[in-house]
């Protein structure tokens, strides 16, 4: 039987790679090993991977030691040495954070990160972006009701009647729809911009008003995603988009282009003339951020308006990520068992495959880990 190590992630982070249910899946090919107190900060207990099946290391290195394959969301190993070849798999961001795969090189090691999973029909229940990306544009809404000054729905009451809160959702993809629903349902008037003309059709069917802005590319290759508009577009959308913010109480931007940095949509000049009291929730702050005031990891205040560029907005939602992870984790997981023989030929596997014996085999990491 093989030996599967859940790791701890870091003090900040409450989300874990695998839970007790995703364990029980996993029982038939692999012993478990979870590090004390893994899934704690999610709501999963030491005895509930114990009922489970797990057995419980009271470190990471005890985990690392008894395992052959270690699972974590998204944390680091820190200095260990291995005492044999490890595989590791997470969801490292590698693309947006080179220095991730560094700890793992000249080692005896094999990473999988799940961010670069392709996004096929047989990948799908391993899509961990998707997954999270989901639960990103529900938490974004729900982020921006409570900073917001104003109340959501619309409200009649003895002092007279409130208008619902205008919501702006530019990037209509997986993040963006969700946003969409979640602020539909919370009552808000809502308003979205995509620059894929299919997303048109998604939009008015939650309820939504979509902002046509004409003369973007699409490329049927892109696999359904974006590709990267000229500076004319941009500046065309810039300019219709500054009056869309001017007028909302919440702007939620989630418009990214795989690979690449995200799209500035929002600019300085536009949030100078916003009202105080707006919120802008950036999901793009990871990949350079859609307001170009934007900042990673940090909530700024320029005259009033509240720019949240947080990452860490998803562990307020730690369970319920945790448990969709898991199931993409184990999807993943047993995939690998059954494919790792033609792992060369076999997409889903060499595209998440980032380094191959403490080696960098991922082109693009291997140009940008040169330069830094
Ligand atoms: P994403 O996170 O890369 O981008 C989010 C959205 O931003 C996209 O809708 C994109 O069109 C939009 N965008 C990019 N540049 C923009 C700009 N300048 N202005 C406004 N919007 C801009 O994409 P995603 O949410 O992961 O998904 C994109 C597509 O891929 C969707 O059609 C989705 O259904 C599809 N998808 C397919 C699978 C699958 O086949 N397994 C899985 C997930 C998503």
């Amino acid at each position: 039987m093989k030996k599967l190590g859940l790791l701890k992630e870091g003090i900040v982070d409450k989300i874990v790679a695998l839970s007790p249910s995703g364990v029980e899946k996993l029982s038939a090919d692999f012993q478990v090993f979870v590090e004390d107190g893994a899934g704690q900060l999610a709501g999963f207990t030491n005895e509930m991977y114990k009922d489970s099946g797990a057995i419980i290391c009271k470190d990471s290195k005890e985990v690392i030691v008894n395992s052959d394959i270690l699972l974590s969301f998204s944390s680091r190993i820190g200095e260990y040495k291995l005492n044999c070849k490890k595989v590791f798999i997470g969801f490292f961001n590698v693309l947006n954070d080179k220095t991730v795969v560094l700890p793992y090189t000249n080692i005896e090691a094999d990473v999988y990160s799940l961010d670069l999973i392709p996004r096929s029909t047989i990948a799908q229940a391993m899509d961990i972006i998707s997954s999270v990306a989901s639960i990103s544009g529900y938490q974004a809404v729900l982020t921006a009701a409570e900073m917001s000054p104003m109340v959501v729905p619309m409200v009649t009451s003895a002092g007279g009647t409130l208008k619902p809160a205008k919501f702006l959702i530019l990037g209509a993809g997986v993040a963006g729809l969700q946003a969409i629903a979640t602020a539909k349902r919370l009552g808000a008037s809502v308003k979205a911009f995509d620059v894929r003309k299919n997303t048109k059709n998604e939009v008015e069917s939650l309820g939504a008003q979509f902002i046509e802005i004409k003369g973007a590319v699409e490329n049927q290759n892109a696999g359904g995603y974006a590709v990267q508009q000229s500076a004319e577009y941009l500046d065309l959308v810039n300019k219709r988009i500054a009056e869309e913010c001017i007028n909302a109480d919440v702007v939620i931007t989630t418009a990214k282009i795989p690979g690449k940095q995200a799209p500035t949509l929002v600019l300085k000049s536009t949030v100078d003339k916003m009202k105080p009291g707006s919120v802008i929730i950036d999901l793009a702050a990871e990949n350079g951020g859609n307001c170009e005031l934007t900042r990673r990891n940090e909530i700024i205040d320029h005259n009033g308006v509240h720019i949240v560029g947080l990452a860490s907005m998803l562990n307020r939602c730690a369970h319920s990520v945790s448990t969709l992870a898991s199931n993409n984790f184990t999807s993943f997981i047993k995939y690998y068992l059954n494919h790792i023989d033609q792992e060369e030929s076999n997409e889903i596997l060499s595209s998440t495959k980032v380094v191959s014996n403490g080696k960098i085999i991922n082109q693009q990491l291997i140009n940008e880990v040169n330069a830094l």
